[in-house]
């Protein structure tokens, strides 16, 4: 909405795609979590059984649907295939009894990383944005509303570029599950309608060029295709 006083025209605000409908998700932000699969964590050093959840941020207009361009400033740019959990409705200290009934539906995504940025933010105790947070660094699908399929808890998630399985993991090896990751966030934010959840990944990420192609996969939710362009 324009006002008159506004020195420019407001950003666009990012919007899903509801898949066989001609609604759309207005997105408000997008949380992510650390570290959810057991394996992923082993991969990346990390002991899986001792650390709570840990949460960073990416912009809204990160989300893309389409090419994803090799970023600036990197020469390691890693995959991460991810279920997106969007909510339709927010609060604060929601009960993980009842937080399923905030979700409205379920996307495929990819929480695309510059490894060697975030990595050198790691050593010096530095804040995550430019490794995670960068332009056009989550790829996502069209969401399917839950009504639909119901909420996933296991099946599988897989990411394959060039045709060749990189990532294979089933949902339910997830350490925080979706209602938990929606009580805790509640706890530290308030939640509102319009916010996504990228649920974290499975092991085997690893680094894409220019001219790959990923094929994502998620269970019951769907597929995502994307070319490095
Ligand atoms: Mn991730």
């Amino acid at each position: 909405m324009t006002q008159s006083n506004d020195l420019f025209d407001p950003a666009p605000i990012t919007r899903f795609p509801v898949a066989g409908s001609d609604k759309t998700f207005p997105v408000r932000r997008v949380y992510c979590i650390g570290r959810n699969y057991a394996a992923h964590a082993i991969e990346m050093g990390h002991d899986p059984n001792k650390e709570p959840p840990f949460f960073f941020q990416k912009s809204p207009d990160n989300i893309i649907f389409g090419d994803f361009p090799y970023p600036t400033e990197t020469n390691d740019v890693h995959y991460e295939i991810e279920l997106i959990v969007a909510l339709s409705q927010g609060g604060s200290n929601i009960p993980v009894e009842t937080a399923l009934d905030h979700v409205y539906g379920y996307g495929v995504g990819l929480d695309m990383t510059r490894r060697d940025l975030q990595g050198d933010a790691k050593k010096l105790g530095r804040p995550w944005e430019v490794g995670k947070s960068f332009d056009k660094s989550a790829p996502c699908t069209a969401l399917v509303p839950a009504s639909e399929i119901g909420h996933p808890s296991e099946g599988a998630i897989w990411l394959k570029v060039n045709g060749v399985v990189q990532q294979e993991g089933d949902l339910n090896q997830m350490i925080w599950k979706v209602p938990e990751m929606i009580a805790i966030l509640s706890r530290y934010f308030e939640l509102c309608p319009g916010d996504v959840i990228m649920t974290g990944t499975p092991a085997g990420v690893g680094p894409i060029q220019r001219g790959d192609v990923m094929e994502g996969h998620v269970a019951h939710v769907g597929d995502l295709t994307v070319k490095v362009v």
